[in-house]
């Protein structure tokens, strides 16, 4: 993700200098309005008058992620999503269900999801009727009979919001936005759970069928490949499968006066882009351009690998690039005048993030330098060859303006701060120059490759590191990743 405010200066020096400013972030308060707060005390979603009882603190509330130690739910494993939601742009109004295909991963006799200030209208388990009750950050819903390890469940959650944000411990608000034309999300870290109940961490991956209703007219959007089309009454929806395993932070939802771009990239690789319908002339050479970012990228990370790709260009407040997963999320007004430097920039990370983020996802929260590092490594990479700096000349002022602190061990208000950016950045530059390039790519070709699907921590880099270098590197990464200060000059390069 990339949110921050872009400066389209004519100098590279300029840009440069923007492109590496430090975890600047810009809000407009026109655009974030409401902010749902998780509720301070239980109440029952299904009937004001009985309610179950309530483990308490039986389940605890996440999974022990340090940095957000209330997402994620204990022993459950997401298979499958089901979101089918109803929008209406004029009362901004969203209700709908989503069905969940669960496997239970320990005994219990009850399971909770991430649902913040959602109200549930109904609840089923296995198709019988249960009373959930939202507590907190979680709706708990209890089982009807004890489950054991390896049972699969089919939970349903009928529910409805308006506007549902919430004010992430990053610093700003995110969830479900409407805009003039239509609505967008923006999930990342923890905003999922505002407008969909799911177990909202990225280490429990799952496909998605996104059934989407809006009034005629109006298309909607969501990951992978449209599936459906239909006219119901007066509405039209849309349905989208992802077949590839998804974190909820990658979710994509559009809804607006999209048209859908279908084109095919290297191999074969269909791209699906979307495009508000009055943009699609200047918005068409962003389109064509990518084709030759995969094709360089392929090069050098081994195969795309998710089943499609495209670019999706809305009509968010600009500054704004998110890798929602097989097709990148960007702010049209970002894109008004033409590929340049700044729209390179993120076009070439929010694309190397489909390597790096979502085919291969943090385990942790606190391992997101194993996706912003590498996506700023690699724009770094395509910035040099398209002629606008050379990465080399890139990590040397990262280096150079690198505040103190470690890129493996931010904390949630700098979860997408300059260190876990350029700052990281610079510990792979310095980790190709000890190992050598060759070394350095099929590391990074074989960490893509061997996690595709999967969630991986940085341990799990640091071994598979030791295994293609051929050598302990414990030393190396103490002192360029984990060191509150690394070395003030990159080593000399194989
Ligand atoms: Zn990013």
């Amino acid at each position: 993700m990339i949110r921050r405010p872009l400066m389209l200066a004519a100098t590279v020096a300029t840009l440069v200098a923007c492109a590496t400013a430090p975890g600047v972030r810009s809000e407009r308060a026109d655009q974030v309005t409401t902010t749902s707060q998780p509720s301070p005390t239980p109440s029952p979603t299904t009937s004001p008058t009985t309610s179950s009882s309530p483990a308490g603190d039986e389940l605890g509330d996440g999974i022990g992620d340090a940095l957000f130690p209330d997402l994620g739910n204990p022993g459950l494993d997401v298979v499958h999503y089901d979101v089918e939601l109803s929008y209406d742009p004029t009362t901004e109004r969203v209700d709908g269900t989503v069905g969940l295909d669960v496997t239970l991963t320990s005994a219990r006799d009850e399971i909770t999801l991430d649902a913040v200030g959602l109200t549930a209208s109904n609840v089923t388990v296995g198709g019988e009727s249960v009373v959930a009750v939202a507590d907190g950050p979680e709706l708990r819903i209890p089982l009807p009979q004890p489950g054991s390890a390896g049972d699969s469940l089919r939970i349903e959650v009928s529910y409805g919001f308006e506007n549902a944000q919430i004010l992430s411990p990053i610093g700003f608000s995110i969830g479900w936005f409407n805009t003039p034309g239509g609505s967008y999300v923006l999930n990342e870290p923890d905003g999922a759970r505002s407008w969909l109940p799911c177990n909202d961490h990225p280490s429990d991956k799952a496909t998605y069928t996104f059934t989407i209703a809006v009034p005629a007219g109006l298309t909607a959007v969501a990951n992978g490949t449209l599936t459906d089309h239909r006219t119901v009454g007066d509405q039209e929806v849309w349905t989208w499968q992802q077949d590839d395993p998804m974190a909820t932070y990658l979710i994509q939802l559009l809804t607006g006066d999209y048209e859908v771009v279908d084109g095919t990239g290297p191999d074969g690789l269909p791209l699906i882009s979307v495009v508000l319908r009055a943009d699609k002339a200047t918005m068409q050479q962003f389109i064509d351009v990518t084709p030759a970012m995969i094709d360089f990228f392929d090069g050098f990370f081994g195969p795309y690998p998710l089943d499609s790709y495209g670019i999706a260009m809305t009509d968010s407040f600009g500054g704004l690039a998110m890798e929602t997963q097989g097709r990148s999320l960007f702010s049209r007004d970002d894109f008004l005048g033409g590929l340049g430097y700044t729209q390179q920039l993120l076009l070439s990370h929010e694309l190397a993030h489909q390597w790096y983020g979502d085919a291969v996802s943090p385990a942790r929260w606190v391992d997101i330098w194993l996706n912003e590092s590498f996506a700023t490594y690699a724009q770094w990479m395509w910035l040099e060859h398209a002629g606008f700096s050379l990465a080399g000349e890139e990590a040397t002022f990262a280096l150079e303006n690198r505040p103190p602190g470690s890129s493996a061990d931010p904390s949630a208000q700098d979860l997408f701060g300059y260190n876990s950016y350029d700052g990281g950045a610079v510990v792979l530059h310095a980790l190709r120059l000890t190992i050598g390039d060759d070394k350095f790519f099929e590391l990074l070709r074989r960490w893509a490759t061997e996690n595709s699907g999967g969630s991986r921590t940085t341990a799990d880099f640091i071994d598979l590191t030791q295994t293609v270098a051929g050598a302990p590197m414990g030393d190396f990464f103490d002192t360029w990743l984990f060191a509150e200060q690394p070395p003030s000059e990159f080593p000399i390069g194989q």
